[in-house]
């Protein structure tokens, strides 16, 4: 297991007091190993759940040649023999009951979509661009008749194996279980899929000021938000979500609430109490604890925040300490804590996607941090996107990202940006 002393003393700009955004993620990146724990759950269970192992196709999909289109299947040959083709029609093949034997040349059969191509064929034309008359054979049979050109030999069949052939993988080692993967798996037989098991998240609040829901609220003291937005990031991120509480402002406490998420989860997320004040005595106690950086990260807002392991008892835990304003601790999270939570949970990477939009207005920026405001963006009429930030951009003001629909990402190096320029966007659909 990699020590966050042996990957940050290879980095030589590495400033706990200035760290960009990248550099950051990069750390974290780097100390995050998946657990490797799984289970083998029923098919539907397994959602929005993460695969252990890659499956392979064990049969092929389709599992034998069949019709595309409703029409007559028949030897593509025929086509270069006569035109107008004419065909006598010996039978029918329909989806779930082929045709029995092999059509002779010269003849052809009734073929729904789905149904399989029987022996003899390999071309299907559409029903629409045949002529037919029914009974004028000597045996009774009905005749098509269709100009060559309307068809080319091979044309409206789905191969044995176009879609997934025997053998191929069918979805990698990592894969977020979504709608069509259910789907798929069932395509190929598989009821049952090993998944890794969830990523267990012990979470709490710091604060003397905080209260929780239900009690009265003294002079001075605020309702403890950030515990429910967090239990709403953590549940969204499809992880087990743990809720210690609300822990006092007094090592004790702190160290009591430590240990015991160490003890119960795979990572342990707090909020509040990373501030330069608060810094001194956290720094002191998780020194006890384990392996825990604090860090002034150049970014608004979110700027303080801690990272690393606690290491109690022969068990770890990967430990995120959040500022304690409610905008920072969502964007906090979304930047640094959500990836390694995946990353942990044995999850390929899935980057949320960024848009780009013109802005509306003119941003003041500074440059050498990243800055996070929150925006709503909108198509406009040209189909191009465009998006106006929320009014007050304060790290407290947690109405900004309930009214936003989106972050506006200014990047490290960005300047001022002028009122129509172009701004990176990261919608919150697909992200939170
Ligand atoms: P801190 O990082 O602990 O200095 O907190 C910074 C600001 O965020 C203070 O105004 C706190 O009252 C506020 N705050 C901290 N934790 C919470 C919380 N759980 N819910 C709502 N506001 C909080
Ligand atoms: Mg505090």
């Amino acid at each position: 297991m990699k020590t966050l002393q042996s990957v940050t003393s290879c980095l030589s700009d590495y400033d706990p007091d200035a760290l960009p955004v990248a550099t950051a993620q990069a750390i974290i990146a780097s100390l995050v190993e998946p657990l490797a724990a799984s289970e083998t759950v029923p098919l539907r269970a397994a959602l929005g759940r993460i695969l252990a192992q890659a499956v392979q196709a064990p049969l092929n999909v389709p599992g034998a040649d069949n019709a595309a289109m409703d029409g007559y299947a028949f030897d593509g040959a025929a086509l270069a023999s006569a035109d107008p083709v004419a065909l006598r029609c010996v039978g029918t093949s329909s989806a779930g009951h082929p045709y029995p034997t092999v059509v002779p040349a010269g003849a052809c059969v009734r073929i729904m979509t789905g149904a399989l191509i029987p022996a003899g064929c390999d071309t299907v034309v559409v029903q629409e661009v045949v002529q037919r008359t029914d009974g004028d054979d000597a045996g009774g049979f009905a005749t098509i008749r269709f100009d060559a050109a309307v068809v080319r030999a091979g044309a409206n069949v789905r191969h044995a194996g176009e879609d997934l052939p025997l053998g191929a993988e069918a979805l990698p080692a990592g894969r977020t279980v979504q709608a069509a993967d259910l789907g798929l798996l069932a395509s190929l037989g598989i009821a049952e899929v090993s998944v890794r098991r969830p990523v267990r998240v012990a979470f709490f609040s710091t604060g003397d000021e905080l209260r929780s829901l239900g009690q009265p609220l003294e002079p001075g003291c605020v309702y403890d938000s950030n515990r429910y937005t967090m239990f709403g990031m953590l549940q969204r991120l499809g992880v087990e979500a743990i809720d210690l509480g609300v822990v006092r402002d007094q090592p004790e406490a702190l160290e009591a609430a430590l240990r015991d998420g160490c003890a119960r989860a795979d990572a342990v997320v707090t909020t509040g109490g990373v501030s330069v004040g608060d810094a001194d005595y956290t720094r002191t106690l998780m020194a006890r604890l384990g392996e825990v950086s604090f860090w002034k990260v150049a970014m608004r807002p979110g700027r303080p925040f801690a990272f690393g392991r606690l290491a109690l008892n022969g068990k770890s835990a990967l430990f995120f300490g959040l500022p304690g304003n409610p905008v920072a601790v969502m964007v906090s999270f979304y930047t640094f804590v959500r990836d390694a939570l995946l990353a942990l949970g044995g999850a390929l990477p899935h980057t949320a996607p960024v848009l780009h939009a013109r802005s509306t207005a003119a941003l003041r920026k500074r440059p050498g941090r990243s800055e996070f405001l929150r925006g709503v963006a909108r198509r406009v009429a040209d189909g191009t996107w465009e998006v106006t930030p929320t009014g007050a951009q304060g790290s407290g003001i947690l109405s900004s990202m309930s009214h936003a629909n989106c972050l506006i990402v200014l990047g490290h190096q960005q300047g001022d940006v002028a009122a129509g320029a172009t701004v990176d966007v990261m919608l919150f659909d697909g992200l939170i």
